[in-house]
């Protein structure tokens, strides 16, 4: 069976892909040149239904996406909550849900979430690694043996930390980090490595873990092992090896037909988003960019939500595609149900105002914006709860101290916007 590339390629398109060109109002000729490029990614296992599945197509010229993790830990474990947190997301607009997941029984986990969404699923395959035993003592086969699982199970895209090496462990070394590494996956890596004295094998046994990939036409999302944990950190040379390391994989994906992203930074301060981003579409070619926030400041805990949502504006306009959802929650503890929520509504609000900006998408998002200065401009409450992210909460607010007019509380019988329009009557 061939991958959605190697079809691209040929022409040829499955006819899923119709929906696609509808949802982001881009021709189909431009979405299958820009697939077999490995410009743009639309993550879906093989196996997965055609008529329940909402493919969702990321890179450029496409509306701008974002993923909400979800997950149990080894401190909690509620399936249901996680259930109920996948629902949520996908209500306030989550492009993709990722399953973080690592406490409890992870496979039962994995596939009741993936019972309940219907957008691209993704994966961390290392972390079923580190809880099914002591990651120290996996040998290599055992990190191919849960991708395969995962892939078997019908994940659409899974994030490998292919791009740690000893090269890029060696400027780890001489780097004067505060806060080392703090991915996960990345660390995993590294302490296998470390103890085993061996190079990480995803990166050693690449070719294979695409073919492992290819079967199931699963997106890879090469992991940023190496993103900056504090802005003390942003822009050394250690994530720019990383960089360079994940283009050269990139161009593998690229010449066996698997569709790939690549996941960045972070915490960066505004003035270092550009650079950043721009350095890895350079290096990569253009793949599509998956970003962490970026934060903009370490200093927002409880507000992390909102640091994030600042930085994938700026890392939006200058070309990042899909942005993780930061919550409240963030390094901090694991999200509540409402954390979910608050988290996929900033990162909804900073895609959309990327898209208001963005080639090929700002004339359909600047629609939205005129529609609901035209209902400001008409006192059309309906209509302003409506295209809120949020309705119930607009209209909560709205609500809660009764207008004297048409207008609403906050000036009352003094509204600009009223006073003018009966001036100009005149
Ligand atoms: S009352 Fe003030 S805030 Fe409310 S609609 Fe009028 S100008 Fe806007």
């Amino acid at each position: 069976m061939e991958t959605l590339m190697e079809m691209a390629r040929k022409g040829e398109y499955p006819e899923w892909l119709k929906n696609v060109e509808k949802y982001e109002g881009i021709r189909l000729e431009k979405i299958i040149k820009l697939i077999s490029e490995g410009k743009i990614v639309i993550p879906k296992n093989i196996l997965k239904n055609d008529d329940s599945f909402r493919p969702r197509a990321i890179g450029e010229y496409m509306s701008t996406k974002i993923n909400a993790n979800i997950g149990t830990s080894a401190d909690y474990v509620n399936l249901e909550e996680e259930i109920e947190k996948a629902i949520i997301a996908q209500k306030f607009g989550a492009d993709a849900i990722m399953d973080l997941s690592s406490g409890g029984d992870l496979d039962y986990i994995r596939k009741r979430i993936m019972d309940v969404v219907d957008v691209p699923f993704g994966t961390v395959p290392v972390y079923q690694l580190a809880r099914e035993k002591n990651i120290l003592d996996a040998d290599e086969d055992d990190f191919f043996r849960v991708v395969e699982k995962h892939a078997k199970d019908g994940v659409d895209f899974m994030t490998i930390h292919a791009g740690v090496n000893w090269v890029s462990i060696e400027r780890l070394e001489k780097s004067n980090r505060l806060l080392g590494v703090v991915s996960r996956g990345g660390s995993l890596t590294i302490a296998w490595m470390k103890q085993n004295d061996s190079e990480n094998p995803y990166y050693k046994n690449f070719d294979y873990l695409l073919e492992l990939l290819k079967e199931y036409d699963v997106t890879i999302s090469l992991g940023d092992a190496f993103r900056p944990g504090c802005i003390h950190d942003a822009s050394d040379r250690v994530k720019f090896t990383e960089f360079i390391i994940l283009g050269e994989l990139v161009e593998i994906c690229r010449q066996n037909g698997v569709q790939a992203m690549v996941e960045g930074p972070g915490h960066v301060p505004m003035d270092q988003i550009e650079t950043s981003v721009k350095a890895m579409k350079y290096a990569t070619r253009g793949a599509p960019l998956y970003l962490l926030g970026p934060l903009v400041t370490d200093a927002a805990a409880g507000y992390d939500h909102i640091a994030a949502a600042i930085g994938a504006g700026i890392a939006g306009m200058h070309g990042a595609d899909f942005i993780c959802y930061v919550t409240p929650a963030e390094h901090l503890g694991l999200p509540t149900i409402e954390d979910v929520k608050e988290g996929v509504i900033a990162a909804k609000i900073a895609a959309h105002a990327i898209d208001l900006v963005k080639e090929g998408q700002k004339e359909r998002a600047r629609k939205r914006d005129y529609e609901m200065s035209v209902a400001r401009r008409d006192f059309d409450w309906e209509k302003q709860f409506m295209l809120s992210p949020d309705p119930e909460k607009a209209m909560e607010i709205h609500t809660r101290v009764k207008p004297s007019s048409e207008t609403c509380s906050m000036c009352g019988d003094l509204c600009a916007i009223k006073t003018v329009k009966e001036a100009l009557k005149k």
